[in-house]
């Protein structure tokens, strides 16, 4: 989808208070050249990002995205980015969102230049997919192995496991073999047999009537997503929780879904070539839910 709006950011650190952060953004040409070739995001991928969904004009969950944006610059010790600066650049992005139907606002936060000005930071915005299919018809998966362990992340911080890197040549290598496969999209399984995510979504699963997700022990990212279904839910009554799933507990699964920002919630229709049964209602409504505005 092409970039309907860009904006650097000249990072300030966490003490600053402002409290108008508008003279630290220039807005440039979305399809213009603009990023040294010095970059250290586009040399090595050494940066992290967000990508917020926008429905009707209104940036959801930006508070989780900001405080997941920190959670991952301290993971990658870079600097603190100041959430109230990011806050005011979300804001300026949305009016330049599709403001009926939904776009997406992707935050970058790059280690930066070699030698040169570091960090570097920038907003864009785009219109987003038409996710229909995937959310009415729902997504075929296969299971593939991530390489390592349930207990890696505690043992290997440096692998940076828990961040939101722009490091993503992995997860999309996972979506060509998952396709090569015959399937939609992909689990991340450990090498010693536990669920982890997809590799642009969480995995949600209700076994025996309760929904539950993995932990986000620092092997997966902590989905805001995950975070504001299981809200709802347990607003509506349904118990809800984090646990340990064995790869093969997802055939006990009732009903399961992949769900992210700006795709939302998809069925799972099959996993490894096992049928799993949708529930086509419980689902349009979690995506009637994930398109009402949410704060
Ligand atoms: N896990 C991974 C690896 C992701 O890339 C994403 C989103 O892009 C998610 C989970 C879901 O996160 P969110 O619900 O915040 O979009």
């Amino acid at each position: 989808m092409a970039l309907r709006f860009a904006l650097v950011i000249e990072p300030v650190g966490p003490e600053d208070e402002g409290p108008d952060f508008a003279g630290t953004f220039r807005t440039i040409d979305p399809s213009a050249p603009a990023l040294s070739v010095g970059e250290l995001s586009t040399q090595r991928g050494d940066g992290i990002f967000e990508s917020i969904g926008v429905v009707d004009g209104h940036p959801q969950e930006t508070q989780a995205h900001l405080e997941r944006l920190a959670h991952s610059a301290g993971i990658c010790d870079l600097p603190a980015p100041n959430l109230e600066q990011w806050r005011q650049a979300v804001t300026i992005a949305a009016t330049h969102a599709p403001q009926q139907g939904e776009g997406v606002i992707k935050l970058i936060l790059s280690r930066g230049v070699e030698h040169g000005p570091a960090p570097t930071a920038w907003v864009t915005v785009a219109a987003a997919a038409d996710n229909t299919s995937a959310r009415e018809r729902g997504v075929r998966v296969v299971t593939l192995d991530r390489g390592y362990g349930i207990d890696t992340p505690a043992t290997a911080p440096w692998l940076l496991l828990g961040a939101k890197t722009l490091s993503y040549a992995v997860n999309m290598a996972a979506l060509r073999e998952a396709r090569r496969r015959g399937a939609d999209d992909a689990v991340f399984v450990t090498s010693d047999g536990f669920v982890l995510e997809a590799p642009t979504a969480s995995l949600i699963a209700r076994i025996d009537g309760r929904f539950v997700t993995p932990a986000p022990n620092g092997g997966i990212l902590h989905g805001t997503t995950q975070l504001s279904l299981f809200a709802h839910l347990e607003s509506e009554g349904f118990e809800t929780g984090y646990a340990t799933l064995p790869t093969r507990s997802l055939r006990e699964a009732d009903a399961a879904w992949l769900v992210s920002s700006v795709r939302l919630a998809a069925p799972i229709t099959a996993i490894d070539d096992f049928e799993l049964a949708v529930d086509a209602g419980l689902t349009a409504s979690f995506n009637r839910y994930l398109l009402s505005p949410r704060d």
